[in-house]
């Protein structure tokens, strides 16, 4: 039976960390890979994470199951932070997953469950969302997130919504949009808001980056505005950026409804979801977590180690958006747009050019990782865009 399988296309971003590994000159640079680095290049365990850790060594008496929904403990302590801190509680309720790709699993599987056929969702976008969505057999539909000139493109998804079905789903990034970096601004965000519930669709909002854009309250600006006025939302969310766990896979999955019933088979449907694909999420990252969210004094270690994350990058944008007008490309959108990614108006031939005469690496779509620039690499990154863009 086994031969009957087709190949498979190899992950691209794997693909480029081979060649960037293999690549003998000192002066390479890596933008591929979507994690934080530091200034000296690293992606350094977070320091309230190991003390987290630390304690979760020394008090951990059980390694028993928990259940499908995990460590309830870490989500619920996670939504004053996702939903803001006056959100009624009685219509929020939330199981662990495992990332945030657990997490948008989840949301797709409900959304499907609770009838939704078709998914709108603005391209590009974090490639596993298609994925997702044709894994879970739900149609999707695709319409522009940005404009040529690098903003948010806000009339293609008035346009979509325009032609979207009442019970369709719409997946909206909350923050620190992945590839782009290109975010709705609370503006237009206010815009977007009624036009969801005058179209009647479900919103599904994935959060995977708060904290890393401009703060974690301006972060949740756009979720919070959907949830203050559309009747139900799904929510997937991420702690693997902002916590620094990537591998430890720490995510969550939110139902958002008044219909108390419907809450409650929100969840029980996520749970039989998560028992029939990975029983149970893994507890330690979500552990740690919990343990830095039930103590102040590491909840403002966590926040002022964010903090640095968020202005390192701020000012590497801003070092890029400085440079105006590399070759053909206008640097200063970058200046605005959030978090780890930016896309560049390059082509394959580009892209090639750069990484062989120059050893920078990045995404064949031009995203770039904007935490692989350091003060050591800018200039010579800047230098070799000019070279390959002029
Ligand atoms: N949503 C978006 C938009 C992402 O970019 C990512 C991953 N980088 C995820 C969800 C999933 O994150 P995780 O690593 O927690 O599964």
């Amino acid at each position: 039976m086994l031969e009957n399988l087709a190949p498979q296309p190899a992950d691209a971003l794997l693909a480029l960390i081979k060649l960037h590994n293999a690549d003998p000159r000192d002066s390479k640079i890596d933008l591929g890979v979507g994690v934080y680095r530091t200034a000296q290049g690293g992606t350094p365990v977070f320091k309230a994470i190991k003390a987290a850790e630390a304690r979760l060594l020394d008090t951990q008496i059980s390694k028993a199951y928990l259940g499908p929904e995990g460590d309830m403990g870490f989500v619920h302590a996670l939504i004053p932070y996702v939903f803001g801190t006056d959100f009624d509680r009685s219509t929020v309720e939330g199981m662990q997953a495992p990332g945030g790709t657990g997490a948008v699993r989840l949301a797709v599987e409900v959304a499907k469950r609770s009838g939704i056929k078709r998914l709108w969702m603005g391209t590009p976008s974090w490639p596993n969302h298609a994925q997702i969505v044709a894994a879970v057999g739900v149609e999707l539909k695709t319409f522009a997130h940005m404009t040529a000139d690098g903003f948010a493109d806000l009339d293609a998804l008035k346009a979509a919504l325009a032609s979207a079905e009442p019970g369709d789903a719409v997946l909206l990034h909350g923050c620190c949009h992945n590839p782009t970096g290109v975010d709705y601004t609370p503006a237009q965000w206010d815009e977007i808001a009624p036009l969801l519930v005058e179209r009647n669709v479900l919103p599904i909002l994935d959060l995977a980056y708060q904290g890393l854009g401009d703060g974690m309250d301006e972060d949740a600006y756009g979720l919070r505005k959907v949830l203050s006025v559309v009747p139900e939302a799904l929510v997937a969310y991420s702690c693997d950026k902002n916590f620094g766990l990537y591998r430890d896979r720490v995510g969550a999955f939110y139902a958002v409804t008044s219909d108390a019933t419907a809450l409650t088979n929100a969840m029980a449907n996520g749970a039989t979801i998560a028992r029939a694909s990975w029983s149970m999420p893994p507890d330690h990252g979500a552990a740690a977590v919990r343990l830095i969210l039930e103590d102040v004094e590491l909840t403002a270690q966590w926040l002022a180690e964010l903090d640095d994350m968020r202005d390192r990058m701020r000012s590497v944008r801003d070092r890029l958006a400085a440079a105006q007008q590399v070759g053909t490309i206008n640097m200063a959108p970058l200046g605005v747009q959030n978090g780890l990614f930016s896309m560049l108006p390059l082509n394959g031939e580009q892209i090639m050019a750069i990484r062989e005469r120059h050893g920078v690496y990045m995404a064949g779509s031009g995203r770039i990782n904007i935490a692989g620039l350091t003060d050591g690499n800018i200039d010579q990154f800047i230098a070799a865009l000019g070279d390959v863009a002029g």
